[in-house]
């Protein structure tokens, strides 16, 4: 039932191309390789994210979610009809979680789910913070599942008691209070551990004496007396959230205490416990992390893959994960392949950077530094953009770097195809592949990425720490059908609705790729073409040119074959395809895009509008035709005698000298009495400047002549003599 919903394809090709068209909007993005989704962050959402996908992670609670079945929590479809009851935030739940498990999309919204909450601004989801969201969330999850076989889902998974103590140390009598806890709050300050912070709730008592003497009932006075609270019951899956926002009362503000507290990835509870438990041990399986200050901040959480339902490949290998450009709207992510490209597109976006700038960027935009990601592999940054010196210009007087001209056009057209090839890496030690089951993901809102076991001991203190602690009990064991399975206890209803939703994706990304690939270019044949003045021009009695529309996608070899189809007699038995450009000064030719027949025609850069001259490659009209920009016409007005004027082409190639006998041909000035002048500052304060006859030599390009300047031709010959005169009388006065 399943196949194709995740075959291994559709987890490899990940990836989606760029609008190479503007106003295309993409569909939603794949799955990232790692093959979990993330949740896209609704603005100020990330606690929610993170405790949603905690819960997704929870075997037991994601399944026994998904035992409720429609009898008893109604449908959707039934909302409307009176007297059914439908239970909207189960319902919503178990949308959002078989989604998230099989929805082939990079993230998925929790829209729907928190308008069940009744939480539709901002501000009502701004106002809970992650320790009481998850109180609010489980008390709404349990209200609605009041009367239904889920009714004790909750309290099954995640209840616990615990008891409060004071002793009389004169009569010896106990008093106490029963409490029920879904999560235990522990403080931060003055513990260096997680076991410590318990002992210091659960085995420490503390001593009420002096004015705080305690009345006990059985002596009827004010005694000594010690108080306590024991753990009475533990729950299936134990929470833990530290009190690592405090206030001073001092300067009156909040702020975070940001001290180490270590915590094991096993803990034996029984130290804590009022009786012993013979199944007290746990193991970590989620932690809320907060990232910031006192005041705001950001949520992710490390999330252990209990039924090896992701792909976990070594960090250093997965594709560098990359924000989508913010600016339209909703951010998801692209994969780049090696940090080449990601400097890349981050330069595209930001075209010069200083060195600190760039790796603030890296670190901003991947979420991870330089030196952490890329330095074993690949040096400095700065080693790193000096031997890509085809790619990246370095001023290291400035201390900035930008794009080589070479790459800009290609890096602005966001190419997929990496322009280098991922480097080779150094065969290193690496920590090994974790076992099935013990695999780490690290759930940043949409993006989601494998990270090493490792990664949890940092954080152990500082402005980014572990927040809450998911444990579960040791003996909870995962059935073999599990491992692996997305699907496995999804209802089958839902099931089916993703595999249409999913079909209709892959529709749309088909679609999308097809109507972003296809081209229309156009065919110009060497038959309508005269090469004269330094460039081709088309024949007034010839057709033009011919549309030809091919996805680019298709190859060289294909496209080929298409303008053979197209042209029919006009195609030469063996030609040739070059880049043409229409300049002022005429048509012209530049690369040959046909060299390698096997190439995708997207990575010649043809795109929608490219001209293609199709010739033998050698004569147009029996005229050898020159290419390449060094050849390019330039287009100049050169006036001369009363007010006569032509405007032609010349190959900018051209010398002085090669120059003044065309003009002369035209002027019929015979070159020895020719003189050129140029107009220069045309705008500001014009001026006529000689060349100079050590020019001669020199081409139009080393002139810097462009297209439209003027020339002024004279004939030396008619010159009016008395300027000559004014110049050899001038000495004598
Ligand atoms: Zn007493």
């Amino acid at each position: 039932m399943l196949e194709g919903l995740f075959g291994e394809e559709d987890l490899t090709s990940s990836r989606i191309s760029e609008p190479s068209k503007p106003g295309i909007q993409s569909p939603p993005r794949p799955r990232y390789q790692c093959g979990l989704a993330g949740i896209s962050n609704q603005g100020a959402t990330c606690y929610l994210n993170s405790l949603l996908q905690t819960l997704l992670y929870t075997p037991e609670f994601r399944e026994s979610l998904f035992d409720l079945t429609e009898d008893e929590l109604g449908s959707f479809d039934s909302k409307d009809i009176a007297g059914k009851k439908v239970r909207v935030i189960p319902l919503q739940l178990q949308k959002l979680f078989s989604r998230l498990l099989l929805s082939d999309q990079q993230s998925i919204s929790t829209t729907e789910l928190t308008d069940s909450f009744g939480w539709n601004n901002r501000e009502e989801l701004q106002q809970h913070d992650v320790q009481e969201l998850n109180r609010i969330l489980f008390s709404a999850v349990e209200a609605s599942l009041v009367g239904t076989s889920g009714k004790d889902l909750i309290n099954r998974l995640y209840h616990g008691t615990l008891v409060n103590q004071i002793i009389c140390s004169v009569c010896g009598k106990v008093s106490e209070r029963e409490e029920d806890y879904l999560d235990l709050t522990l403080t931060v300050a003055g513990n260096n551990s997680l076991e410590e912070a318990l002992f210091g709730s659960f085995v420490d008592m503390e001593n009420m004496d002096g004015k705080n003497q305690y009345k006990c009932e059985s002596c009827n006075k004010l005694v000594n007396a010690k108080k306590g609270a024991k753990l009475r019951s533990l729950p299936e899956i134990l929470s833990i959230s530290f009190l690592r926002f405090s206030f001073d009362y001092q300067k009156m503000e909040r702020y975070k205490e940001a001290g180490r507290l270590v915590f094991p990835h096993t803990i034996d509870m029984a130290p804590y416990c009022e009786q012993a438990d013979l199944s007290s041990e746990y193991e970590l399986f989620s932690v809320v992390i907060h990232k910031g200050g006192a005041y705001g901040g950001h949520y992710h959480a490390f999330i252990k893959d209990v039924d090896s339902l992701g792909k976990w490949t070594h960090p250093d290998e997965e594709p560098i994960q990359l924000p989508t450009d913010p600016s339209t709207g909703e951010v998801d992510y692209i994969e780049v392949d090696s940090p080449v490209e990601l400097i890349q597109a981050i330069l595209v976006r930001n075209p010069v950077l200083t060195i600190d700038k760039l790796c603030a960027e890296i670190s901003k935009q991947t979420g991870v530094s330089w030196n952490k990601r890329f330095r074993k592999n690949f040096g400095s940054i700065v080693k790193f953009l000096e031997k890509h010196h085809d790619v990246f210009v370095l001023d290291s007087g400035c201390n900035q770097v930008s794009l080589g001209n070479s790459t800009k056009v290609k890096a602005d057209k966001k190419e997929n195809s990496p322009t280098t090839t991922a480097e080779p890496r150094n065969k290193r030690p690496q920590s090994p592949t974790p076992m099935p089951g013990q695999a780490w993901f690290n759930f940043d809102d949409s993006r989601v990425s494998p990270i090493r076991e490792k990664e949890i001991e940092k954080q152990y203190q500082g402005k980014e720490s572990a927040y809450m602690l998911f444990y579960r009990r040791k003996k909870l064991t995962r059935p073999k059908e599990a491992e692996g399975n997305p699907a496995y206890k999804v209802p089958d209803n839902l099931v089916t609705d993703i595999i249409i939703e999913n079909d209709e994706l892959s529709r749309k990304r088909q679609e999308y790729e097809i109507e972003v690939n296809t081209i229309t270019v156009q065919i110009h044949f060497s038959q309508s073409y005269e090469y004269y003045s330094g460039a081709l021009h088309p024949r007034p009695d010839q057709c033009g040119w011919m549309e030809l529309t091919i996805d680019r996608r298709k190859t060289i070899a294909d496209l080929k074959i298409a303008i053979t189809e197209l042209g029919g007699e006009l195609v030469p038995e063996i030609f040739v395809i070059q880049r043409m450009k229409e300049l002022p000064a005429g048509h012209h030719l530049y690369e040959f895009l046909s060299g390698e027949d096997s190439k995708q025609i997207k990575d010649v850069t043809i795109d929608d509008g490219t001209m293609l001259f199709i010739w033998n490659g050698h004569l147009v009209n029996e005229t050898t035709v020159p290419s390449g920009q060094e050849y390019e016409p330039i287009l100049l007005n050169i006036s001369y005698g009363n007010d006569q004027l032509f405007i032609r082409g010349f190959s900018k190639s051209l010398t002085l000298e090669e120059f003044k006998v065309i003009v002369s041909e035209e002027t019929r000035i015979r070159t020895k009495d020719l003189r050129l002048k140029r107009i220069v500052n045309q705008d500001t304060n014009p001026k006529l400047i000689d060349f100079s006859s050590d020019l001669l030599d020199t081409t139009l390009e080393t002139l810097r002549l462009k297209n439209g300047d003027e020339i002024i031709a004279e004939n030396k010959s008619k010159l009016p003599k008395i300027e000559a005169v004014v110049w050899i009388v001038k000495p004598y006065h």
